[in-house]
């Protein structure tokens, strides 16, 4: 017997409708040179224009729309009206290399780009090489007081945002199929070529609406949400939906991506829930000497391992621990929130930072296992046996847009590799090891590069580390440890080695302790061991 239930299309123009049905006064604001303040019944009637304007320059049904740009309220209007009008949109990451922006430009297939003008100088000089962007629209975050003309293009005609949407007529809204493509978002591609992640309807309603829930964020129409996380990856995390469809407002950082920005504009404008990478977190921590958040209820924190000692700084500092997130971009990206479960809350300290630095359970919708890699063989949840993390889920990528010969991301019985090493509790709770090609293999053993970073990172004078494994005649690989001291430390490599020798087994400890004056970082400000390897290439270990 089948359900009698409405076939209602779980669409990210429903999301709109509802904002803008119900959520007309809340506030948006986005920082920068020119301060934007507006509401949710605005900014929805410069969404419908956008989408008259999409018609306007011919956008194909279906077509790819380019945005290069800040967190900002007229990337939140490109976000809702460009799936709304059935296009997909693509974020570019403004901090790719020159040829990763021109391959997925043209590999994706944008037939237009929307770009802040102050992003401008570094997107214009790539347009010629790629022929497919017809148009370039300018968001002019710069303000009026910046009339410099609109620089000559000669592969694109150039147009004013703000001109195109004053001629434009607001358009409705009416997706019907929820697995329609929405938007993509290539991967950073820390080996070969980006790959494209193309988010469904249906994937990114289901994902905001588990954003909301109390077990991810628990976002409402009384919080303040920061997404310091860019738009231009992996969707912000999902905010920049869930807060529209709950009416949460929205303060956009903008440009000012600087700590002292980020902290002013938590205080002025009462933020409740801020969410960025460890390195942002790392950045604001030393301002927080004497500042009130009051209003501060959750920092949310992923993209890659959040140091113990960094979430119980801010619990000393703020009062709130640091809330741990595991995704990827193929996961829309949140699948796992590290929320301490109720039969946890009277464990001790320790105990219950211990259990923030884990990645935390499985949200709902969402199936884990771990596997022997290469296999479909699930592994015990016994937080000893580690494996290949697999994701099964409705917002999980399926399969890459259009993937260079031999590249996969389904195991053979569909469920989606990850790339990550993990452990798993008896009780669901995700410990990552490592990234299959960060782990270090010393004799046949595996030995975790992220374990040992976060123990050097425990010594109070250490600001940055990471290790990587470095070739050895005998044992294979052996670990090799990069610290960056903090400010006037003269800590010794010996030291170091000395506060891990009670924290790891012997033979965990690395070969060598090398003092650098920083970690080389990723487009998104994760630690780049790629990087790293290349810098130190040449490195030995006798
Ligand atoms: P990339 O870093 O390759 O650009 P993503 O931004 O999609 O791609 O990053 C996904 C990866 O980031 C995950 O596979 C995992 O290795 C790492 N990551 C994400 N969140 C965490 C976390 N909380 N702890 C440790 N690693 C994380």
């Amino acid at each position: 017997m089948r359900g009698l239930m409405q076939d209602y299309p779980l669409t990210v123009d429903s999301i709109f409708r509802r904002t803008e049905a119900h959520y007309a006064d809340r506030l948006l604001v986005s920082a920068g040179p020119v301060p934007i303040r507006t509401t949710y019944g605005a900014w929805a009637e410069r969404t419908r224009r956008l989408g008259g304007v999409l018609d306007t320059l011919g956008v194909s049904a279906d077509g790819r729309v380019g945005t290069f740009a800040w967190n900002s309220t007229r990337h939140l209007e490109l976000y809702f009206a460009v799936p709304g009008t059935g296009r997909v949109l693509h974020t570019l990451n403004i901090r790719l290399f020159p040829e990763q922006l021109t391959y997925i430009a043209n590999h994706a297939g944008d037939e237009v780009v929307f770009v802040d003008r102050s992003l401008l100088g570094l997107l214009a000089p790539l347009l010629p090489t790629m022929p497919g962007v017809h148009h370039v629209v300018v968001m002019d975050d710069l303000g009026p007081q910046n009339p410099a003309a609109l620089p000559e293009i000669t592969t694109a005609q150039v147009h004013d945002y703000e001109d195109l949407l004053a001629a434009a007529e607001p358009v409705d809204f009416h997706v019907t199929d929820e697995n329609q493509a929405a938007a993509m978002c290539y991967t950073s591609g820390t080996t070969g070529n980006p790959k494209g992640v193309v988010y469904s309807h249906r994937s990114t309603w289901l994902h905001s609406l588990t954003a909301t829930t109390a077990s991810v964020a628990g976002v409402t129409d009384a919080d303040v949400v920061l997404p310091i996380v860019p738009m231009f990856h992996a969707n912000a995390w999902g905010l920049a939906h869930a807060a529209p469809m709950v009416g949460a407002a929205i303060a956009f950082p903008g440009a000012d991506m600087s700590p002292a920005g980020l902290l002013r504009l938590m205080q002025a404008e009462h933020v409740t829930l801020a969410a960025g990478v460890p390195t942002i977190w790392q950045g604001v921590l030393p301002l927080l000497d004497g500042v009130d958040l009051p209003d501060l209820r959750m920092v949310l924190c992923g993209g890659s391992a959040v140091p113990q000692a960094l979430s119980e700084a801010y619990r000393r500092a703020t009062g709130l621990p640091i809330t741990q997130a595991w995704g990827m971009t193929e996961t829309h990206p949140i699948a796992t929130t590290g929320s301490i479960p109720a039969r946890n809350l009277d464990d001790g300290d320790d105990a219950l930072a211990r259990r923030r630095s884990r990645q935390g359970t499985a949200v709902p919708g969402v199936e884990l296992r771990i596997v022997e890699p290469g296999t479909t063989e699930a592994l015990p949840w016994d937080d000893e046996a580690s494996g290949e993390l697999q994701v099964r889920s409705p917002w999980a990528a399926s399969a890459y847009y259009n993937p260079d010969e031999g590249v996969t991301l389904a195991a053979e019985d569909g469920w989606m590799q990850t790339g990550d090493v993990a452990a798993i509790d008896s009780f669901g709770s995700v410990r990552l090891v490592d990234r299959t090609k960060d782990l270090v293999k010393s004799g046949g053993e595996w030995i975790s590069s992220v374990e040992l970073e976060n123990e050097i990172m425990a010594h109070p004078e250490v600001a940055e580390a990471a290790v990587i494994g470095v070739a050895h005649p005998k044992w294979d690989e052996r670990p090799v440890a990069f610290v960056v001291r903090k400010p006037g430390s003269e800590i010794t490599a010996e030291d170091v080695l000395e506060h891990l020798r009670t924290r790891v087994a012997k033979w965990w400890l690395p070969d060598a302790v090398e003092f650098i004056d920083e970690v080389p970082k990723t487009s998104v400000g994760k630690f780049s061991k790629k990087d790293l390897r290349l810098r130190y290439s040449d490195y030995r270990l006798d």
